[in-house]
Order: structure tokens, then C-alpha cells, then sequence
């Protein structure tokens, strides 16, 4: 490794998969020895509340940053938008089919172009300059998948390490973070104390001016004792038009606005646990449920068969996905003791272009589906 660094967040799947477990703990473990990342160990991003420790944590964090979950990339960064930890798109080589000819500063342009070009929506406010890369460790079983891109990105993208006191080195984006308070004993397997935060201790590095010892950059561990499981939407601003039709159809509080009018997940926690009615209505598919099971709602960005447009209602009679938004909705009223409203309510715009809906096939496919139960 050449002397850079980059700071690398571990989102921790929920539960206690070993599995899971063990591919963070490479993961973690191999860039640790390679000096490659400075390395942070958090619960479940989208458990977390804004004020939680893990999340105050990222917030805390300066320069580019990769982001590691068990969530599509598009749910990590809207979930991390949401709650204040912001950059522009950093997209990973595991998420692209990329030119094989383009070197790494012409592919990171090219993306940035691309994303600016195809976003339509209101876009996200206040984005530092930095990027921020989100990669879904459902892509590969293998933990040097994941350790070689980082050290691709750390590579290109990167600040150099700068001299501290005399007495080792730290990147330079890392002198800007406020670090948690170190209480010594921890482990690698994400164990943390139960006041929150702990560091590792890591391998070891000679630091060449003193040719004293230094530990390695031992992670950061965040604890997730505690942590209840969440279910509520997350906007992405990159499609979002601000049309307002989710505000009109949530009856349960969980949409407002901002000062600027814009909209906004307001009281997250009012959502409907398991239900992701209003993402079927919203025009621009920019409401993301991330532990959906369809994945065009959990956050996917779609492929090749978002060109194939079929329509599984249309060959099956089966529901429409306005339809289905509609019986979801009434099912939760019902369940809360108020009275069903079918598609009298919030959906006006619909009912006049409920045929023009620019649900991609994927989306179309997978809840037809689910509608037929096969
Ligand atoms: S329905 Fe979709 S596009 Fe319209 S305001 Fe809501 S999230 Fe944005
Ligand atoms: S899923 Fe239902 S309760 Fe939750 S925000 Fe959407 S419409 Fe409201």
C-alpha cells in the first residue's frame, strides 16, 4: 500500500449470521493488514436513527467514503442523504459493467456525467465535494472482492498521509474526523462495548521517522445492542419530481415538507411495517423500501430488463400496481380501525394516467408475481 488511505464504513448485516459475520470480519480484517482503509464497524444503517452513535459517527467522517451493506448501493445512499452523511456518487466496478478501455479518472467522469445527465428529479441539497461509494456485499460471497476495489477506489480517489507530531501517520482526512473515545479491549468480530464505541487493536506498522511501533489503524466499532428493527420509506432525490402524489396517498403522517417545500420522510417511524403502498404510486419509482423483497422497490437500479416492458396485470389479471398500493393501503387502515377508502383518496393524478405509470418491467414483473403467488 502507498501511503493512502480511505475511510471504509462496515454496515453489519442485522441478526447474527455467521456467514455475514464472517464476510465482514475479512473484509475488515484484510484491509486492516493492508493499511489500506481506515476501517469503521456500524449496526445496520437503516435501523439507525439520526442521533444514534453509528450514525453520528458518519457524520463525524471527512473526505471520500466507501460504504459496505447488505442493501442495494442506491438504499445505502439515500439512507445515508437522509440522515445527513452526503456526497456525490461514487459508483464501484462491482455495481458496473465498465469499459474496459477507460482508465479510472475517465470512468469515475463518465459516471459523474452520466448521473447528472439521466437525473430528473429535485436532486439532494447541501452535497459536500467528496464522493461517497455504497456497495452491497450480497454481490460476492469472497471478501478479496471487496478488499480489491476498495483498494482500487482508495487508490484513485484518495488523500495522502501527512506527518502527526512526529510520531506516525494518519490521512489526512482523518485528522479532520473526531474520533470516539478509545476504551482499549474489543475484537475484530464487531464486539463492542456497552457504551457504544471501541477501536480494535490491529496489526502493527514501523513508522519510518521514529522506527518506533505504531498499531495499525484499528477499526472503529459502533454497538447495535438494542437496535430495533425499522421499516419506513427513503426518498431518493435523484428521481424525485416533488409531485406530491405520496404525500396525497399516505393516510398514516409519514410524508411533509421542508421550508423549501420540498418532500420529505417526516415521521418515518408512522410507516407501516411490511407495506410499500405509496412506492407503487409514486410516478418517478424514487420511493426506495429497502428490505422489500421486490427488488425494484428495495432500491435496484434496474438493468437490461427495464427495456422489456411487459405487464403481467394486462396477461394475467392480476392487479395493478395501483391497485395493489390501494388494497395495501385499506389493509392498514383496517387494521388500524378506520374505515377502508379504496381509490377515492389521494390519488387523483393516478386514476387520470393510471395507464401512463413509468414503472419499469422489473417492477411490473416481480409484482405481478408476488400477485399470483408464484
Ligand atoms: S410521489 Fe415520488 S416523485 Fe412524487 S413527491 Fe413523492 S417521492 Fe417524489
Ligand atoms: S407504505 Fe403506507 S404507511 Fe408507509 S409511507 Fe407509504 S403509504 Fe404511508
Amino acid at each position: 500500500m502507498a501511503g493512502r488511505k480511505i475511510n471504509v464504513i462496515i454496515s453489519q448485516a442485522p441478526g447474527k449470521n455467521p456467514v455475514k459475520r464472517h464476510l465482514e470480519e475479512e473484509i475488515a480484517t484484510q484491509l486492516i493488514l493492508s493499511g489500506t482503509a481506515e476501517v469503521s464497524v456500524v449496526p445496520h444503517l437503516y435501523d439507525l436513527t439520526s442521533d444514534h452513535t453509528g450514525m453520528l459517527w458518519l457524520k463525524s467522517l471527512k473526505g471520500d467514503l466507501v460504504v459496505l451493506g447488505w442493501l442495494y448501493p442506491r438504499a445505502i445512499r439515500w439512507v445515508l442523504d437522509r440522515n445527513g452523511v452526503k456526497g456525490k456518487v461514487g459508483e464501484s466496478r462491482l455495481n458496473k459493467i465498465e469499459d474496459e478501455n477507460q482508465d479510472d479518472d475517465e470512468q469515475q467522469s463518465a459516471i459523474e456525467d452520466q448521473g447528472e445527465s439521466i437525473s430528473q428529479g429535485i436532486g439532494a441539497l447541501d452535497v459536500p465535494n467528496r464522493l461517497v461509494f455504497a456497495i452491497d456485499l450480497r454481490d460476492d460471497p469472497d471478501p478479496q472482492t471487496y478488499v480489491k476495489e476498495i483498494e482500487r477506489i482508495a487508490n484513485v480517489m484518495t488523500v495522502p498521509l501527512v506527518q502527526i507530531s512526529g510520531i506516525g501517520f494518519q490521512s489526512s482526512s482523518s485528522t479532520q474526523n473526531t474520533k470516539p473515545t478509545t476504551n482499549g479491549e474489543s475484537n475484530l468480530n464487531g464486539t463492542p462495548h456497552s457504551n457504544g464505541v471501541s477501536h480494535t487493536n490491529g496489526a502493527t506498522h514501523v513508522d519510518q521517522s521514529t522506527s518506533v511501533e505504531q498499531p495499525a489503524s484499528a477499526p472503529v466499532v459502533i454497538a447495535g445492542d438494542g437496535i430495533r428493527r425499522r421499516w419506513y420509506p427513503v426518498i431518493d432525490y435523484s428521481r424525485c419530481t416533488n409531485c406530491m402524489e405520496c404525500i396525497d396517498f399516505c393516510l398514516f403522517g409519514v410524508y411533509g415538507v421542508d421550508l423549501l417545500d420540498r418532500i420529505l420522510v417526516e415521521q418515518e417511524d408512522n410507516c407501516k411495517k411490511g407495506c410499500p403502498a405509496c412506492s407503487r404510486v409514486c410516478p418517478a419509482n424514487a420511493i426506495v423500501f429497502p428490505e422489500h423483497k421486490t427488488p425494484g422497490i428495495a432500491g435496484a437500479e434496474g438493468g437490461p430488463v427495464e427495456d422489456f416492458k411487459i405487464d403481467l396485470s394486462k396477461l394475467f389479471g392480476a392487479p395493478s400496481a395501483l391497485e395493489m398500493a390501494v388494497l395495501e393501503r385499506d389493509v392498514e387502515l383496517v387494521a388500524d380501525g378506520r374505515d377502508a377508502v379504496g381509490a377515492t383518496v389521494g390519488i387523483p393524478k393516478r386514476q387520470s394516467g393510471a395507464s401512463t405509470k413509468p414503472r419499469d418491467a422489473l417492477d411490473d414483473l416481480m409484482d405481478g408475481l408476488d400477485a399470483l403467488d408464484v
